[in-house]
Formats: C-alpha cells, sequence, structure tokens
C-alpha cells in the first residue's frame, strides 16, 4: 500500500493571508454599512460609506501587511547575518553548539557532533538557521506581494456587501446585507478549512459566530444614533 501522508503547511501560508483580508473586508464593512443603515441614513450615503471602507480598509491591510512582513524579513535577515559572523569566526564553537541542540533532542553525543559536522559540510548557515534559530524558508516572505494579496482579498471581501447595497431595496438591505455576509464568511471559513485540512464545522461557527457579534454591536450602535428621515 502507498503511504501517502501529505502535509499542507506550505499552502496554508498564502491561503491563510487571503482569507483573512476577505473574512476582514467582509466583516467590516457590512458592519459599518449595517451600523450606518440602522441609523436610517438614506440609501446612496450607504454605498458612499462602504466605498470609503473598502479603499480605507484595502490601504490599511496593504500597510499593516508590508511593515510587518518586510520587519519579519529584517529581523531575519540581520540574524543570518549575525549567524554567519559566528560561523566565520568561530566555526569550532558553531560545530559544538550544534551538537548539543542535537543531543538535547535526545541523540548521544557522538551521534549529535557526527550530524552537526556532516550537516555544516554541506549547509553550515542552513543547518544553523533552522535548528538554532527556528528559520525556515516558508516565513521568508515578500513584502510587496503580501500587501497587494492582503488588499486584493480584503476589496474582493469588500465588495460583497457594497454589491448588496446596488442591488437591494433599502427596506431589506440589513438583513439582506446580514445573510449575504454570514453566508459567504461561513462558505469561506469553511473551504479554508478544508484546504487546510482542518475542521470545517469548527472553522465555519468560529467566522460565524464572531461576525455576527460583528454586525449586532455596530447595529447597536447605529441605532443609538438614529437619525430623522
Ligand atoms: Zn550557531
Amino acid at each position: 500500500m502507498e503511504y501517502n501522508h501529505e502535509h499542507k503547511a506550505e499552502r496554508i501560508g498564502w491561503i491563510r493571508a487571503v482569507v483573512l483580508g476577505a473574512n476582514d473586508g467582509i466583516v467590516s464593512t457590512a458592519s459599518l454599512v449595517v451600523g450606518i443603515a440602522a441609523s436610517g441614513v438614506a440609501a446612496d450615503h450607504l454605498f458612499l460609506v462602504g466605498l470609503a471602507a473598502l479603499v480605507a480598509g484595502a490601504m490599511s491591510m496593504a500597510a499593516g501587511e508590508y511593515v510587518s512582513v518586510s520587519s519579519q524579513t529584517d529581523i531575519e535577515r540581520a540574524e543570518l547575518a549575525l549567524e554567519q559572523q559566528h560561523l566565520d569566526e568561530n566555526w569550532t564553537a558553531e560545530v559544538h553548539e550544534l551538537a548539543t541542540i542535537y543531543r538535547k533532542r535526545g541523540l548521544d553525543s557522538e551521534l549529535a557532533l557526527t550530524v552537526a559536522k556532516k550537516l555544516m559540510e554541506v549547509d553550515p548557515l542552513g543547518s544553523h538557521a533552522r535548528d538554532e534559530l527556528g528559520i525556515t524558508e516558508l516565513a521568508q516572505g515578500n513584502p510587496l506581494q503580501a500587501a497587494l494579496f492582503s488588499a486584493l482579498s480584503f476589496s474582493a471581501g469588500a465588495a460583497l456587501p457594497l454589491i448588496t447595497v446596488l442591488l437591494f431595496s433599502v427596506e431589506n438591505l440589513i438583513p439582506t446585507i446580514i445573510v449575504i455576509s454570514l453566508g459567504s464568511l461561513v462558505l469561506l471559513g469553511g473551504v479554508s478549512a478544508h484546504v487546510g485540512g482542518a475542521s470545517k464545522t469548527k472553522a465555519a461557527l468560529r467566522v460565524l459566530i464572531w461576525g455576527a457579534l460583528a454586525m449586532l454591536v455596530s447595529m447597536g450602535i447605529g441605532q443609538l444614533f438614529e437619525v430623522t428621515v
């Protein structure tokens, strides 16, 4: 029988970013529109509110993701440069450092030293990066690409409540936006859990509860400030 044991961690990185962006877009824009709608503002203003939410949210996602990924990359680069310096200056100490790590993981002393020597023959910096610093290639991202991905997925999510505002009459707008948004949140949560190999029910329930909570709170605040039309 064939041994099929595929892991999904590599795909999860960017899928996580895309799902997170779309989730954010749906929840924040739908909540804002529902909140403003509950205050009794005219329908043509609602579209403008939603559009502003989309643009502001996409920009903020892009900026946040860019800063986060590039500072992470900066930190990793600095760590690797320092490690390379240590390797250049004190090879023997670095061999023993790596051997100690393997000994702590359960190899006996002789084997640990052999493994450390062999791995440092093949890829000195790489072996220290992985086993000493915990830096893998997975974590190294492109900040510009991450920013673009987040902004686009946020916009795609935010477009849902925005299109709903255009298509439905103002009387039914609040329940329609809530149903469409929660429905797509559940779908998105289920799909991402399926791709990542996690529990679909748990993921769907999680986004459903948080999404509903966000919209209810916004609606409550909107009603507090009800304007007379
Ligand atoms: Zn080292």
